[in-house]
């Protein structure tokens, strides 16, 4: 088995290791392979040995992968770093899920630019859930106000909340901060709005993220190695 496979195989019985102790059913739980900075090989590599979802930071790094993995049609690219105006056209048009919706401009650009004939484009909103001034994210008194305008958009599915929890040597933090974001969700499910996501978890804290009913984990250095440099 190659090393990837390995660890994806580690990571899965974490995901089932914590649903199991929350109660929750694994399946209740989706693994996305955070890939930036990581070559195409390495994601063809995690498909290879089953995993179709990928999570990349950066346009146009994802552009150059798509392209190299473009014999992989079950591939599944979510973008979950933070969205320039600029780039929101070929978001649009390459992604099937953004995950990191912070305002209403980003949102009408990618509804405007999703082609035609293509599925409505999955949208998370981005909440700052630790409320570190360097983190994205709407805040999170602003979240039900921008979820339920992103809502009414005629080319995307509001999916749910992303959120990123601040690193913590005290467990009890990211679980405070995952479950505002779970509130979020319930108090907009109060509403009406059928949401069916929770982006939350990462390699370090994805118990914590599931405990507080995370649906998507999105794991990177667990499953590709460390980064050693971040791309611009
Ligand atoms: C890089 C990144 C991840 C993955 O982080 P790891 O700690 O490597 O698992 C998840 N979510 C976002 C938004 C990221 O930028």
């Amino acid at each position: 088995m190659s090393q990837i496979a390995e660890r994806m195989q580690a990571v899965r019985e974490r995901i089932s290791r914590a649903a199991a102790d929350a109660g929750r059913r694994p399946e209740e739980i989706r693994l996305l392979a955070v890939s930036k900075t990581f070559p195409a090989g390495d994601i063809a590599e995690a498909a290879a040995a089953g995993q179709f979802a990928f999570g990349e930071n950066y346009v146009q790094e994802a552009i150059a992968k798509i392209a190299a993995l473009r014999h992989l049609p079950q591939l599944a690219w979510h973008l979950i770093g933070p969205l320039q105006a600029n780039k929101t056209a070929a978001a649009a048009v390459n992604f099937a899920w953004v995950h990191s919706i912070d305002r209403e401009k980003i949102a009408s650009r990618l509804s405007l630019a999703r082609p035609a004939g293509a599925p409505p484009l999955s949208v998370c909103v981005q909440v700052n859930i630790s409320g570190e001034a360097t983190k994205s994210g709407v805040a999170p008194e602003g979240a039900i106000g921008l979820a339920k305008t992103v809502a009414v958009m005629p080319h995307l599915r509001l999916r749910g909340f992303m959120g990123i929890a601040e690193p913590s040597a005290e467990a009890a933090i990211p679980r405070l901060q995952f479950r505002l974001l779970r509130e979020l969700r319930d108090e907009l499910r109060r509403q009406g709005l059928e949401l069916d996501t929770l982006s939350m978890g990462m390699s370090a804290d994805l118990e914590a993220a599931i405990a507080e009913g995370s649906t998507m984990v999105r794991i990177g250095s667990a499953i590709f190695g460390e980064r050693n440099r971040e791309t611009t």
